[in-house]
């Protein structure tokens, strides 16, 4: 194992009084595609959203030494912990290539930017080859398939030199074949990051995940590889009712 892990301790979040997310504590190392899992409302998005910045939280998410919570969004993002949406967030209008120019951008110095310009930035290059869409340079994002926006979001994360990747439904929407693409790609890039995934698709997480989190009305109900939260009878009582 390489790099820093995320460990999540004792994540709270609340919403005027109402309690989201209450003592929530899991960990995702480099190599894994760990799963977060639940019913809708469990608290999934919540936790991301916390981690990331975009809503306070208190307890402690850390990547390797460093603490998130009580940090700036941006900030976060500078760190390497980047997320995707349940609805791709890309510029429809704007070339593949110009979407991963502009993730680049904000990433980079415009000095080394201006350096780039010469050619394909070998860090776009790597990433169009990791997500499949080095054919699609010039397609106009809003012409691709749902997959390939999705894969392109992913593309725009590995671009900004992500260390962790924190992915909303990834494959909501998607075709059987392009779940199966999407999950052969977050197996390739966990080799050496992060990859954390909420997920309802079941049969998606019982194919990919490493280790599994099941939250439920904002509490860890279980947690362990696939198969241990399969077995345990509280995860088929309030979730997989198999
Ligand atoms: P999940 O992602 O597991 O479906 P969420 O994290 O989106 O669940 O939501 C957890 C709970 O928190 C839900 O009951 C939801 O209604 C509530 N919630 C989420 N965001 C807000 C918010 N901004 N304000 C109030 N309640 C919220």
């Amino acid at each position: 194992m390489t790099g820093a892990s995320l460990v999540v301790t004792d994540l709270h979040v609340e919403f005027s009084g109402f309690v989201a997310v209450g003592g929530v504590s899991f960990d995702a190392h480099p190599g894994e595609v760990r799963f977060l899992i639940g019913p809708n409302g469990a608290g999934k998005t919540t936790c991301i959203d916390a981690i990331t910045g975009l809503t306070r939280g208190t307890g402690s998410a850390r990547l390797g030494e460093t603490e998130l919570l009580g940090k700036q969004v941006h900030k976060i993002v500078r760190l390497g912990v980047g997320r995707t949406f349940q609805t791709a967030s890309v510029f429809d209008e704007l070339t593949v290539l110009q979407n991963l120019d502009i993730a680049a951008g904000l990433h980079r110095s415009s000095v080394s930017l201006l350096r780039a310009r010469r050619g394909v930035d070998p860090s776009i290059e790597q990433a169009l080859e990791e997500t499949g869409l080095a054919g699609e340079l010039a397609t106009p994002a809003g012409i691709l398939s749902h997959g390939q926006k999705q894969w392109l979001e992913i593309a725009m994360l590995l671009v900004q030199d992500a260390k962790v990747l924190l992915l909303d439904e990834p494959v909501a929407g998607m075709s059987h074949d392009e779940r199966t693409a999407t999950g052969d790609l977050l197996q390739r890039i966990a080799v050496k990051r992060i990859v954390l995934v909420v997920e309802h698709d079941m049969d998606f997480m019982r194919r990919f995940a490493t280790r599994v989190t099941v939250l439920h009305q904002g509490k860890v109900l279980s947690q362990g590889t696939v198969a241990e939260v399969q077995a345990d009878p509280k995860v088929q009582e309030v979730y997989l009712g198999t």
